[in-house]
């Protein structure tokens, strides 16, 4: 596939995405200094991951991470994704992006877990251009087989719209990822406007709770009630949970308290690059070997 055999990275799973060919992709329409700029960013590698743990709620331990892309836009500082991700899913770079970040966390995550000791997993974010791609399948298999990782240590996070846009394509998508122990998360749970039949037809594992329901608990009534009933909902269709945008000890008591399994946000670890995690998942080690107190792994 063309888009596959223009990925020229000069070393799959390094962490900037290099290419040196972009002749395909669509010209430009709007905003041309900005689209310009992406394509050449792409060729200089100036994307890159950062990685934000997901702990559990009870015993804070590290289970996985997020991979959360970046523009390091030279004297820009660093884009924010909510900038360039829109304008490279109108113009289809998202797909090559996509399949880096997707190969590259997969890569880095098997490092952590040298580090770690332990087996740890991978959020990766997929966009809807990403997800109706013919390759999307063959760029995951790819990235397993590249990296070593298991299906089961592998997070697609997927919208909500997605699944309702072209639910053939979706089901049959879903269900080749299940067969590779491949999980699916409905990312800003709740915020889109779909109904709930799609928790029935398709094989979702994990809702995240947009920040938006987090920010306001425990003080507002209204968030408080809805955390609940989607806690309560996720636990009645044996779906995992994990709270977004959790800034605070009174989030993440409340969180756990009732019943949320994980936890991510600011308070339990920012966005990193990879060097820090490593840096970070060292220092947990060390002072778990000085405590002998091992935390509980949860179910
Ligand atoms: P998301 O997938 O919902 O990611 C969570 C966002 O919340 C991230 O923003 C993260 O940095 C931010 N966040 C985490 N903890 C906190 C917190 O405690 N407080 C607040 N205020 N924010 C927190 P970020 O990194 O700017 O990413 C924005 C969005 O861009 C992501 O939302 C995701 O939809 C998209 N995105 C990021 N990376 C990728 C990617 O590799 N591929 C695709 N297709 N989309 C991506
Ligand atoms: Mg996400
Ligand atoms: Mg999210
Ligand atoms: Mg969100």
């Amino acid at each position: 596939h063309a888009d596959t055999a223009m990925y020229r990275a000069k070393e799959t799973g390094k962490a900037r995405c290099v290419i040196y060919n972009h002749e395909k992709f669509t010209q430009p329409e709007h905003d041309v200094s900005m689209e310009a700029a992406m394509f050449q960013a792409v060729r200089d590698g100036e994307f890159l991951l950062h990685y934000q743990p997901i702990v559990d709620a009870r015993s804070r331990q590290i289970m996985g991470f997020e991979a959360l892309m970046r523009w390091a836009r030279p004297g820009q500082g660093m884009v924010s994704p909510s900038q360039f991700i829109p304008m490279a899913e109108s113009n289809g770079l998202i797909n090559l992006l996509g399949a880096w970040a997707l190969k590259s966390a997969c890569v880095q995550i098997k490092r952590f877990e040298e580090i770690a000791g332990r087996p740890l997993y991978v959020s990766v974010n997929v966009s809807p251009r990403q997800f109706r791609n013919d390759q999307f399948l063959d760029i995951m298999d790819e990235a397993m087989a590249l990296s070593g990782l298991d299906g089961q240590q592998l997070l697609l996070e997927i919208t909500e719209g997605i699944l309702m846009s072209d639910p053939e394509h979706a089901e049959a998508l879903l269900h080749a990822m299940t067969a590779r122990n491949v999980r699916i998360a409905i990312d800003d749970f709740g915020t889109g406007y779909s109904s709930l039949a799609y928790l029935k037809r398709f094989p979702i594992a994990t809702l995240k709770i947009d920040r938006a329901f987090i920010k306001d608990v425990p003080t507002s009534v209204k968030d408080v009630a809805i955390c609940n009933v989607v806690l309560s909902l996720a636990s009645h269709l044996n779906l995992s949970t994990v709270a977004e945008g959790v800034e605070n000890e009174e989030q993440l008591e409340f969180l756990a308290a009732h019943g949320c399994g994980l936890i991510q946000g600011y308070h339990t670890g920012r966005p990193l690059l990879p060097d820090d995690i490593i840096a970070l998942l060292k220092s947990q080690q060390t002072s778990r070997q000085a405590s002998p107190k091992p935390a509980a792994m949860p179910a």
